[in-house]
């Protein structure tokens, strides 16, 4: 259904499309399909609640801010049934997920409260300079389907803290976690038209509405770094405001006096966290010359020990990739890098049997000698694979970790602190994770540089985005 000025309702073409399982192929669901009318009666709803919204004080936003994190957390359980249901992650994971999501709701709901303004020094004696922070607008926000629930409030909690008011496009494999996030929100009692829901089997027409619709103040976009560049031209065109979360291509590198055998658990626990298809996900593993051999065998036992499966089973580790093609595009790249000489130490194949061959798995890989030629070097993969490549000395590293037009996460294991701060300072990246495979928490900024995308979600600079600054200069 989509949720349009505070009502669930079907779409105006009277059609729908089905939600699948990517685990079982089975269908779960009937699905609204929006059509750009829809688009364009969302944004005039959004439009028209946004004077009474953005006018509420803080303290009232952050009221229902609050309500919602509390009904969030007392679904999770129901909501991570289903997120793993659609989209596939162990539930396990997808409780992490649920809790991580509704965290924006409650930091965002304290973050309303602080949005301060500042008064300056001004160069004339009778003047004086005050800025204002103001809500943008309308937002139009797109999300895609690797993580269906956080992805949503990371956005919608703090545009709402800010008093915007939204409209929302969630990815077409996972529009019914979006759904029970939107009841979430209308339970919370959030006003008919501050937050709008449009589900759609066919994304670029409501795309286009939302970049170019003069009622929609500013884009916030997380997806493929394609798309993202497509919709941030034509945003532009129209001179809206922008917010992009794109793709990575993390380096995940252990200099030689790091425990080889720690930083294989790391990198196994961040590499397969949602079968690699997560956009901070490590995708070159520059392991140090001296210590590659103990790294590739801890690494290997690790990896060849992982269930994969239905995520609603207990001890499973990983679930299916969400399609078809992420499957191919996994496959591929696999098979090119063995094909140009990598050696393939566990995985490598697609795993069919006990009823898999009904979902999209694919086994746990690791490779070894990865090497520039190779796809997989340079592309981002999505997908349950780790590449692991040699190095020798810390300037080349870095080099070859910088090497790229993606600049989103990358990781760094060492015990030396002169050594970790030469390379926080010099990562292209927006996070940076020494000996931590885990940086990101709602309080904190998450976002990319160079090709990555633009801005930051997540943290104080989470709600400046959709912020407007104003200043007033009076003379007395
Ligand atoms: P992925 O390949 O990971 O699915 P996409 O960038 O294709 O990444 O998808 C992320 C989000 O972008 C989804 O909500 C999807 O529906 C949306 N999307 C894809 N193509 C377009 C488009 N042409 N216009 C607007 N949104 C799009």
């Amino acid at each position: 259904m989509l949720y349009i000025d505070g009502e669930w309702r079907g779409a105006r073409s009277g059609r729908s499309f089905e939600v699948t399982n990517p685990a079982t192929g089975e269908p779960i669901g009937d699905v609204a399909d929006g059509t750009r009318e829809d688009a364009a009666a969302a944004i005039s709803a959004a439009a028209e609640a946004f004077a009474a919204w953005s006018q509420l004080t803080a303290f009232e936003r952050s009221d229902t801010l609050h309500r919602a994190y509390t009904l969030m957390m007392e679904r999770r359980e129901a909501l991570a049934r289903l997120m793993t249901e659609e989209q596939g992650k162990p539930l396990r994971a997808a409780r992490n997920e649920v809790q991580y999501a509704a965290d924006f709701f409650l930091w965002y709901a304290e973050e309303a409260k602080r949005v301060y303004g500042d008064v300056l020094p001004a160069p004339r004696p009778d003047q004086r300079f005050m800025v204002l922070h103001q809500p943008v607008g309308v937002v139009g926000a797109i999300t895609p389907w690797n993580y269906p629930v956080s992805m949503i409030t990371r956005k919608v909690a703090p545009a709402l803290a800010a008093g915007c008011t939204i409209v929302l496009k969630p990815a077409e494999q996972t529009p019914l976690c979006a759904m029970e996030v939107f009841n979430v929100i209308h339970d919370a009692g959030i006003p008919a038209g501050v937050a709008n829901l449009i589900p759609t089997a066919d994304p670029a027409p409501i795309g286009e509405e939302l970049v170019s619709n003069p009622h929609v103040a500013k884009i916030t976009f997380t997806g493929s770094t394609e798309v993202g560049t497509m919709l941030a031209g034509r945003a532009a065109a129209n001179m809206k405001r922008l917010s992009l979360e794109l793709g990575g291509h993390a380096p995940f590198i252990v200099f030689s006096d790091a425990d080889p055998v720690y930083a294989a658990k790391g990198a196994s626990l961040v590499k397969f966290l949602n079968t690699g298809q997560a956009c901070i996900s490590p995708n070159r593993m520059y392991v140090h010359r001296s210590i590659a051999a103990e790294f590739l065998t801890a690494l290997e036992t690790r990896v060849g020990g992982m269930r994969a499966g239905n995520g609603l089973e207990d001890g499973i580790s990983i679930g299916p990739l969400v399609d078809a093609p992420s499957l191919e595009k996994v496959d591929r790249q696999v098979k090119d890098a063995v094909a140009k000489g990598a050696q393939l130490r566990t995985g490598g194949s697609r795993l069919t049997s006990n009823g898999l061959d009904r979902g999209f798995f694919y086994s746990p890989t690791v490779l070894s000698g990865v090497t520039p030629e190779m796809e997989i070097y340079s592309n981002e993969t999505f997908g349950p694979v780790a590449p692991v490549i040699e190095f020798e000395d810390e300037q080349e590293v870095l080099s070859l970790a910088n090497d790229t037009h993606y600049g989103l996460a990358a990781y760094v294991y060492t015990e030396d602190l002169r050594l970790a701060m030469r390379m926080f300072e010099g990562l292209d990246y927006g996070i940076i994770g020494i000996n931590d495979i885990n940086p990101t928490a709602a309080a904190a900024p998450f976002g990319g540089m160079k090709h990555s995308g633009i801005g930051r979600e997540g943290g104080r600079e989470g709600i400046a985005e959709y912020l407007e600054t104003k200043l007033g200069g009076f003379s007395i």
